[in-house]
Protein backbone atom coordinates (compact mmCIF):
# COMPACT_ATOMS: atom_id res chain seq x y z
CA UNK A 1 0.00 0.00 0.00
CA UNK A 2 1.20 3.16 -0.72
CA UNK A 3 2.01 5.95 2.02
CA UNK A 4 -1.01 8.22 0.85
CA UNK A 5 -3.44 5.60 0.68
CA UNK A 6 -2.61 4.01 4.05
CA UNK A 7 -4.10 7.46 5.35
CA UNK A 8 -7.39 7.11 3.13
CA UNK A 9 -6.00 10.79 1.40
CA UNK A 10 -7.88 10.46 -1.54
CA UNK A 11 -11.28 9.86 -0.10
CA UNK A 12 -10.96 13.28 1.17
CA UNK A 13 -10.61 14.77 -2.31
CA UNK A 14 -13.59 15.96 -4.60
CA UNK A 15 -13.36 13.81 -8.21
CA UNK A 16 -12.46 17.25 -10.14
CA UNK A 17 -9.16 17.74 -8.30
CA UNK A 18 -8.32 14.67 -8.15
CA UNK A 19 -8.62 14.61 -11.88
CA UNK A 20 -6.70 17.40 -11.67
CA UNK A 21 -3.73 16.24 -10.05
CA UNK A 22 -3.69 13.02 -11.85
CA UNK A 23 -3.38 14.98 -15.25
CA UNK A 24 -0.40 17.07 -13.68
CA UNK A 25 0.98 14.04 -12.24
CA UNK A 26 0.93 12.67 -16.51
CA UNK A 27 2.21 15.97 -16.86
CA UNK A 28 5.62 15.45 -15.12
CA UNK A 29 5.69 12.09 -15.03
CA UNK A 30 6.21 12.49 -19.26
CA UNK A 31 7.48 15.76 -19.42
CA UNK A 32 10.11 16.44 -16.52
CA UNK A 33 11.35 13.38 -14.73
CA UNK A 34 13.12 11.67 -18.10
CA UNK A 35 15.37 15.21 -18.05
CA UNK A 36 14.90 16.57 -14.45
CA UNK A 37 18.37 15.12 -13.56
CA UNK A 38 19.99 16.29 -16.44
CA UNK A 39 18.83 19.71 -16.48
CA UNK A 40 19.48 19.63 -12.68
CA UNK A 41 23.38 18.37 -13.42
CA UNK A 42 23.45 21.13 -16.16
CA UNK A 43 22.01 23.76 -13.72
CA UNK A 44 19.06 25.13 -16.15
CA UNK A 45 15.68 24.45 -16.75
CA UNK A 46 13.87 25.06 -20.27
CA UNK A 47 11.23 27.84 -18.45
CA UNK A 48 9.77 28.69 -21.25
CA UNK A 49 8.96 25.78 -23.32
CA UNK A 50 7.46 24.24 -19.72
CA UNK A 51 5.35 27.11 -18.99
CA UNK A 52 3.69 27.58 -22.76
CA UNK A 53 3.21 24.20 -21.74
CA UNK A 54 1.98 24.31 -18.26
CA UNK A 55 -0.51 27.35 -19.47
CA UNK A 56 -1.86 25.02 -21.76
CA UNK A 57 -2.03 22.54 -18.68
CA UNK A 58 -3.84 25.12 -16.75
CA UNK A 59 -1.58 25.29 -13.92
CA UNK A 60 -0.70 29.20 -14.04
CA UNK A 61 -2.49 30.79 -11.71
CA UNK A 62 -4.99 28.25 -11.62
CA UNK A 63 -6.69 29.33 -8.51
CA UNK A 64 -7.37 32.41 -9.79
CA UNK A 65 -10.38 33.58 -11.67
CA UNK A 66 -11.22 35.10 -14.73
CA UNK A 67 -8.74 36.82 -17.18
CA UNK A 68 -7.49 32.89 -18.96
CA UNK A 69 -7.14 31.75 -15.19
CA UNK A 70 -8.78 27.80 -14.41
CA UNK A 71 -10.42 29.43 -11.26
CA UNK A 72 -10.26 25.48 -9.52
CA UNK A 73 -10.27 25.20 -5.65
CA UNK A 74 -7.38 25.74 -3.46
CA UNK A 75 -7.19 21.93 -3.02
CA UNK A 76 -6.86 21.59 -6.97
CA UNK A 77 -4.40 23.98 -6.78
CA UNK A 78 -2.43 22.54 -3.60
CA UNK A 79 -2.62 19.24 -4.92
CA UNK A 80 -1.16 19.97 -8.53
CA UNK A 81 2.09 21.62 -6.40
CA UNK A 82 2.32 18.32 -4.45
CA UNK A 83 2.59 16.48 -8.15
CA UNK A 84 4.99 19.26 -9.21
CA UNK A 85 7.35 19.34 -6.70
CA UNK A 86 7.39 15.46 -6.61
CA UNK A 87 9.21 16.04 -10.09
CA UNK A 88 10.90 18.61 -8.74
CA UNK A 89 10.89 21.99 -6.54
CA UNK A 90 12.27 23.93 -9.56
CA UNK A 91 9.18 22.99 -11.49
CA UNK A 92 6.86 24.51 -8.48
CA UNK A 93 8.57 27.65 -7.92
CA UNK A 94 8.69 27.98 -11.32
CA UNK A 95 4.80 27.70 -11.02
CA UNK A 96 4.34 29.31 -7.37
CA UNK A 97 6.23 32.42 -8.30
CA UNK A 98 4.21 32.91 -11.83
CA UNK A 99 0.81 32.07 -9.74
CA UNK A 100 0.76 32.86 -6.37
CA UNK A 101 3.04 35.88 -6.37
CA UNK A 102 4.06 37.64 -9.94
CA UNK A 103 -0.02 36.82 -10.86
CA UNK A 104 -1.64 36.74 -7.68
CA UNK A 105 0.29 40.42 -7.38
CA UNK A 106 -1.33 41.49 -10.34
CA UNK A 107 -4.99 40.24 -9.91
CA UNK A 108 -5.36 41.08 -6.23
CA UNK A 109 -3.54 44.60 -6.31
CA UNK A 110 -3.56 45.50 -9.92
CA UNK A 111 -5.86 48.11 -11.95
CA UNK A 112 -8.72 46.60 -14.51
CA UNK A 113 -6.24 47.55 -16.93
CA UNK A 114 -3.00 45.59 -15.57
CA UNK A 115 -5.07 42.41 -15.31
CA UNK A 116 -6.56 42.78 -19.16
CA UNK A 117 -2.59 43.46 -20.10
CA UNK A 118 -0.85 40.62 -18.73
CA UNK A 119 -2.63 38.19 -16.72
CA UNK A 120 -3.96 36.52 -19.87
CA UNK A 121 -0.54 36.12 -21.20
CA UNK A 122 1.00 34.84 -18.09
CA UNK A 123 -2.32 32.33 -17.76
CA UNK A 124 -1.24 31.10 -21.17
CA UNK A 125 2.75 30.92 -19.91
CA UNK A 126 3.88 33.31 -23.09
CA UNK A 127 4.49 35.98 -20.69
CA UNK A 128 6.82 34.80 -17.63
CA UNK A 129 6.89 37.15 -14.11
CA UNK A 130 8.77 37.40 -11.23
CA UNK A 131 8.38 39.02 -7.79
CA UNK A 132 11.09 41.11 -6.03
CA UNK A 133 10.82 41.57 -2.99
CA UNK A 134 14.01 40.52 -1.35
CA UNK A 135 17.39 42.42 -0.88
CA UNK A 136 20.77 41.42 -0.41
CA UNK A 137 20.09 43.04 3.26
CA UNK A 138 16.96 42.55 3.70
CA UNK A 139 15.05 38.92 3.67
CA UNK A 140 13.30 38.10 6.81
CA UNK A 141 13.10 41.72 7.63
CA UNK A 142 11.11 43.14 4.09
CA UNK A 143 10.40 46.13 6.13
CA UNK A 144 13.91 47.19 5.33
CA UNK A 145 14.24 47.16 1.50
CA UNK A 146 15.95 50.03 0.14
CA UNK A 147 14.82 49.79 -3.31
CA UNK A 148 13.48 53.20 -3.41
CA UNK A 149 10.80 54.64 -6.02
CA UNK A 150 9.88 58.55 -6.48
CA UNK A 151 8.15 61.06 -8.48
CA UNK A 152 9.06 62.81 -11.28
CA UNK A 153 6.61 64.73 -12.57
CA UNK A 154 3.38 62.00 -13.44
CA UNK A 155 6.68 59.23 -13.89
CA UNK A 156 8.18 56.74 -11.19
CA UNK A 157 12.02 56.37 -10.91
CA UNK A 158 13.43 53.12 -8.92
CA UNK A 159 16.63 52.46 -7.75
CA UNK A 160 17.46 49.35 -5.55
CA UNK A 161 18.71 45.49 -6.32
CA UNK A 162 16.88 43.05 -5.14
CA UNK A 163 18.37 39.35 -4.77
CA UNK A 164 17.27 35.94 -5.29
CA UNK A 165 14.54 36.39 -7.44
CA UNK A 166 13.15 32.93 -9.13
CA UNK A 167 12.69 33.53 -12.84
CA UNK A 168 14.25 36.78 -12.86
CA UNK A 169 16.24 36.52 -15.88
CA UNK A 170 13.98 34.93 -17.72
CA UNK A 171 11.15 37.02 -16.70
CA UNK A 172 8.70 39.26 -19.29
CA UNK A 173 7.71 40.96 -16.44
CA UNK A 174 8.60 42.01 -13.34
CA UNK A 175 6.27 43.01 -9.86
CA UNK A 176 8.96 44.75 -7.73
CA UNK A 177 8.35 46.10 -4.37
CA UNK A 178 9.92 49.66 -3.26
CA UNK A 179 10.02 52.09 -0.64
CA UNK A 180 7.71 55.44 -1.55
CA UNK A 181 6.95 58.33 0.12
CA UNK A 182 3.69 56.79 1.60
CA UNK A 183 5.01 53.14 2.86
CA UNK A 184 5.96 50.25 0.73
CA UNK A 185 4.25 49.87 -2.91
CA UNK A 186 4.42 47.62 -5.87
CA UNK A 187 5.17 48.65 -9.22
CA UNK A 188 4.68 46.47 -12.35
CA UNK A 189 8.34 46.84 -14.35
CA UNK A 190 8.59 45.25 -17.88
CA UNK A 191 11.89 43.60 -18.36
CA UNK A 192 12.41 45.59 -21.58
CA UNK A 193 12.65 48.94 -19.52
CA UNK A 194 15.98 50.79 -19.34
CA UNK A 195 18.05 50.89 -16.38
CA UNK A 196 16.45 47.61 -15.47
CA UNK A 197 19.05 44.27 -15.68
CA UNK A 198 18.38 40.55 -14.49
CA UNK A 199 21.46 38.76 -13.90
CA UNK A 200 21.74 35.22 -12.91
CA UNK A 201 22.86 33.93 -9.73
CA UNK A 202 25.67 31.08 -10.47
CA UNK A 203 27.13 28.17 -8.56
CA UNK A 204 23.74 27.21 -6.74
CA UNK A 205 24.13 23.95 -5.04
CA UNK A 206 20.00 24.03 -4.54
CA UNK A 207 17.13 24.43 -6.86
CA UNK A 208 19.74 23.84 -9.95
CA UNK A 209 16.89 23.51 -12.22
CA UNK A 210 15.39 26.72 -11.66
CA UNK A 211 16.79 30.77 -12.51
CA UNK A 212 17.56 32.81 -9.68
CA UNK A 213 18.79 36.08 -10.27
CA UNK A 214 19.47 39.60 -9.56
CA UNK A 215 17.34 42.58 -10.30
CA UNK A 216 18.79 45.44 -10.50
CA UNK A 217 16.90 48.71 -11.22
CA UNK A 218 19.17 51.61 -12.12
CA UNK A 219 17.43 54.64 -12.69
CA UNK A 220 14.49 52.86 -13.83
CA UNK A 221 11.87 55.40 -15.39
CA UNK A 222 7.93 54.27 -15.65
CA UNK A 223 5.06 55.65 -16.09
CA UNK A 224 2.34 56.77 -13.06
CA UNK A 225 0.12 53.77 -13.99
CA UNK A 226 2.87 51.33 -13.49
CA UNK A 227 2.16 51.11 -9.63
CA UNK A 228 -0.03 48.22 -8.21
CA UNK A 229 -2.81 50.91 -7.50
CA UNK A 230 -4.54 48.60 -4.64
CA UNK A 231 -1.65 47.56 -2.55
CA UNK A 232 -0.38 50.03 0.48
CA UNK A 233 2.47 49.29 2.90
CA UNK A 234 3.79 45.58 3.43
CA UNK A 235 0.44 43.91 3.21
CA UNK A 236 0.59 43.52 -0.07
CA UNK A 237 3.78 41.47 -0.56
CA UNK A 238 2.80 39.37 2.48
CA UNK A 239 -0.34 38.39 1.42
CA UNK A 240 1.36 37.57 -2.25
CA UNK A 241 4.10 35.33 -0.13
CA UNK A 242 0.76 33.40 1.80
CA UNK A 243 -0.35 32.12 -1.81
CA UNK A 244 2.90 31.04 -2.51
CA UNK A 245 3.60 29.39 0.87
CA UNK A 246 -0.06 27.67 0.68
CA UNK A 247 1.51 25.77 -2.51
CA UNK A 248 4.84 24.80 -0.63
CA UNK A 249 2.34 23.45 2.45
CA UNK A 250 1.50 20.88 -0.18
CA UNK A 251 4.71 21.08 -2.37
CA UNK A 252 7.01 19.63 -0.19
CA UNK A 253 5.12 17.27 0.92
CA UNK A 254 5.30 15.97 -3.06
CA UNK A 255 9.46 16.00 -2.67
CA UNK A 256 9.26 13.55 0.35
CA UNK A 257 6.58 11.93 -1.18
CA UNK A 258 8.78 10.82 -4.08
CA UNK A 259 11.96 10.60 -1.88
CA UNK A 260 9.52 7.95 -0.06
CA UNK A 261 8.07 6.07 -2.67
CA UNK A 262 11.29 5.83 -4.39
CA UNK A 263 13.01 4.28 -1.42
CA UNK A 264 10.32 1.45 -0.24
CA UNK A 265 10.95 0.66 -4.01
CA UNK A 266 14.83 0.38 -3.50
CA UNK A 267 14.58 -1.40 -0.35
CA UNK A 268 12.62 -4.13 -1.58
CA UNK A 269 15.01 -4.91 -4.41
CA UNK A 270 18.06 -4.18 -2.66
CA UNK A 271 19.54 -7.59 -0.89
CA UNK A 272 21.70 -7.50 1.82
CA UNK A 273 22.74 -10.33 3.46
CA UNK A 274 21.01 -12.49 1.41
CA UNK A 275 17.42 -11.08 1.88
CA UNK A 276 15.83 -7.33 0.96
CA UNK A 277 16.74 -4.03 2.52
CA UNK A 278 13.40 -3.96 3.49
CA UNK A 279 13.05 -6.94 5.30
CA UNK A 280 15.52 -5.37 8.23
CA UNK A 281 13.92 -4.16 11.57
CA UNK A 282 15.76 -1.02 11.13
CA UNK A 283 15.10 -0.52 7.32
CA UNK A 284 11.25 -0.55 8.50
CA UNK A 285 11.43 1.86 11.65
CA UNK A 286 13.16 4.01 9.15
CA UNK A 287 10.01 3.42 6.65
CA UNK A 288 7.08 3.33 9.31
CA UNK A 289 8.70 6.88 10.83
CA UNK A 290 8.60 8.55 7.50
CA UNK A 291 5.43 7.16 6.41
CA UNK A 292 3.99 8.41 9.25
CA UNK A 293 4.99 12.29 8.98
CA UNK A 294 3.71 12.02 5.50
CA UNK A 295 0.26 11.20 6.15
CA UNK A 296 0.58 13.75 9.44
CA UNK A 297 2.07 16.29 7.16
CA UNK A 298 -0.84 15.68 4.29
CA UNK A 299 -3.74 15.62 6.57
CA UNK A 300 -2.41 18.89 7.91
CA UNK A 301 -1.91 20.23 4.30
CA UNK A 302 -5.76 19.21 3.68
CA UNK A 303 -7.31 20.68 6.49
CA UNK A 304 -5.52 24.46 5.80
CA UNK A 305 -6.53 23.97 1.95
CA UNK A 306 -9.85 23.46 3.48
CA UNK A 307 -10.19 26.24 5.39
CA UNK A 308 -8.36 28.85 2.51
CA UNK A 309 -11.91 27.04 0.44
CA UNK A 310 -13.99 28.07 3.34
CA UNK A 311 -12.41 31.64 3.22
CA UNK A 312 -11.40 31.25 6.73
CA UNK A 313 -7.91 30.79 6.80
CA UNK A 314 -5.84 32.90 8.66
CA UNK A 315 -2.23 33.44 7.70
CA UNK A 316 -1.05 32.38 10.75
CA UNK A 317 -2.26 28.91 9.97
CA UNK A 318 -0.23 28.56 7.01
CA UNK A 319 2.96 29.01 9.18
CA UNK A 320 1.82 25.47 10.53
CA UNK A 321 1.91 24.17 7.24
CA UNK A 322 4.67 25.73 6.06
CA UNK A 323 7.15 24.82 8.76
CA UNK A 324 5.60 21.26 9.18
CA UNK A 325 6.16 20.41 5.77
CA UNK A 326 9.44 21.47 4.81
CA UNK A 327 10.61 20.04 8.16
CA UNK A 328 9.48 16.94 7.66
CA UNK A 329 10.26 16.75 3.95
CA UNK A 330 13.57 17.33 4.63
CA UNK A 331 13.94 15.04 6.91
CA UNK A 332 12.52 12.82 4.70
CA UNK A 333 15.00 13.15 2.35
CA UNK A 334 17.72 13.05 4.27
CA UNK A 335 16.79 9.74 5.93
CA UNK A 336 15.38 8.19 2.69
CA UNK A 337 19.17 8.93 1.46
CA UNK A 338 20.73 6.58 4.18
CA UNK A 339 18.14 3.44 3.03
CA UNK A 340 19.58 4.21 -0.21
CA UNK A 341 23.36 4.21 1.23
CA UNK A 342 26.17 5.19 -1.43
CA UNK A 343 23.69 5.18 -4.51
CA UNK A 344 21.99 8.00 -2.71
CA UNK A 345 24.04 10.37 -3.14
CA UNK A 346 23.72 10.54 -7.53
CA UNK A 347 21.22 11.63 -9.38
CA UNK A 348 20.46 8.49 -10.89
CA UNK A 349 16.99 8.75 -7.72
CA UNK A 350 15.71 11.99 -7.09
CA UNK A 351 16.70 11.62 -3.02
CA UNK A 352 19.54 13.83 -2.75
CA UNK A 353 18.16 16.18 -5.51
CA UNK A 354 15.19 17.01 -3.59
CA UNK A 355 17.10 17.35 -0.13
CA UNK A 356 19.41 19.82 -1.61
CA UNK A 357 16.17 21.48 -3.50
CA UNK A 358 14.74 21.69 0.15
CA UNK A 359 17.35 23.80 1.39
CA UNK A 360 15.79 26.65 -0.42
CA UNK A 361 12.46 25.51 0.33
CA UNK A 362 12.93 25.83 3.77
CA UNK A 363 14.63 29.47 3.37
CA UNK A 364 12.55 30.55 1.27
CA UNK A 365 8.98 32.20 1.56
CA UNK A 366 9.50 32.35 5.30
CA UNK A 367 12.23 30.42 7.10
CA UNK A 368 11.57 28.02 9.20
CA UNK A 369 12.56 30.00 12.05
CA UNK A 370 10.55 33.03 10.80
CA UNK A 371 7.76 30.54 11.13
CA UNK A 372 8.30 29.38 14.54
CA UNK A 373 8.25 32.79 15.73
CA UNK A 374 4.71 33.40 13.75
CA UNK A 375 3.26 30.32 15.83
CA UNK A 376 5.52 31.20 18.97
CA UNK A 377 3.47 34.79 19.12
CA UNK A 378 0.18 33.25 18.01
CA UNK A 379 0.27 30.69 20.85
CA UNK A 380 1.61 33.24 23.76
CA UNK A 381 0.68 36.55 22.54
CA UNK A 382 4.77 37.75 22.94
CA UNK A 383 6.20 38.90 20.02
CA UNK A 384 9.83 37.94 19.75
CA UNK A 385 10.87 39.20 15.86
CA UNK A 386 12.81 41.71 17.85
C1 LIG B 1 16.36 29.63 -4.45
C2 LIG B 1 15.70 30.84 -3.85
C3 LIG B 1 14.69 31.49 -4.54
C4 LIG B 1 14.11 32.65 -4.02
N1 LIG B 1 13.14 33.31 -4.75
C5 LIG B 1 12.69 34.53 -4.29
C6 LIG B 1 11.79 35.31 -5.11
O1 LIG B 1 11.35 34.88 -6.19
N2 LIG B 1 11.43 36.55 -4.67
C7 LIG B 1 11.89 37.07 -3.48
O2 LIG B 1 11.55 38.20 -3.16
N3 LIG B 1 12.73 36.34 -2.69
C8 LIG B 1 13.14 35.09 -3.07
N4 LIG B 1 14.01 34.36 -2.29
C9 LIG B 1 14.53 34.94 -1.06
C10 LIG B 1 14.00 34.34 0.22
O3 LIG B 1 12.66 34.69 0.42
C11 LIG B 1 14.92 34.78 1.37
O4 LIG B 1 16.15 34.09 1.18
C12 LIG B 1 14.34 34.50 2.74
O5 LIG B 1 13.30 35.40 3.01
C13 LIG B 1 15.39 34.61 3.84
O6 LIG B 1 16.10 35.80 3.73
P1 LIG B 1 17.71 35.76 3.78
O7 LIG B 1 18.19 34.72 2.84
O8 LIG B 1 18.15 37.17 3.57
O9 LIG B 1 18.05 35.28 5.25
P2 LIG B 1 18.09 36.18 6.55
O10 LIG B 1 16.83 36.96 6.67
O11 LIG B 1 19.39 36.91 6.59
O12 LIG B 1 18.09 35.04 7.67
C14 LIG B 1 19.28 34.34 8.06
C15 LIG B 1 18.93 33.46 9.25
O13 LIG B 1 18.44 34.28 10.31
C16 LIG B 1 17.23 33.74 10.79
N5 LIG B 1 16.40 34.80 11.34
C17 LIG B 1 15.82 35.83 10.67
N6 LIG B 1 15.08 36.59 11.51
C18 LIG B 1 15.21 36.01 12.74
C19 LIG B 1 14.71 36.33 14.03
N7 LIG B 1 13.91 37.40 14.21
N8 LIG B 1 15.06 35.54 15.05
C20 LIG B 1 15.86 34.48 14.88
N9 LIG B 1 16.37 34.10 13.68
C21 LIG B 1 16.04 34.88 12.63
C22 LIG B 1 16.60 33.10 9.59
O14 LIG B 1 15.63 32.16 9.97
C23 LIG B 1 17.82 32.45 8.95
O15 LIG B 1 18.10 31.24 9.59
C24 LIG B 1 14.54 33.15 -2.76
C25 LIG B 1 15.53 32.46 -2.04
C26 LIG B 1 16.10 31.31 -2.57
C27 LIG B 1 17.15 30.59 -1.78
Amino acid sequence: MSPLEYFGVDALVDEDSLALRDAVRTFVDKRVRPHVALWYEEGRLPARELARELGELGVLGMHLEGYGCAGTSALAYGLACFELEAGDSGLRSLVSVQGSLAMYAIWKWGSDEQKQQWLPGMAAGATIGCFGLTEPDFGSDPGGMRTRARRDGDDWILDGTKMWITNGSIADVAVVWAQTDEGVRGFVVPAGTPGFTAPEIPRKLSLRASVTSELVLDGVRLPADAMLPRAKGLSGPLSCLNEARFGIVFGALGAAYDCLTTTIDYANSRLIFDKPLSAYQATQLKLADMTLELGKGMLLALRIAQLKDAGTLDHRQISLGKLNSTREAIAIARECRTILGAAGITLDYPVLRHASNLESVLTYEGTSEVHQLIIGQTVTGQAAFR
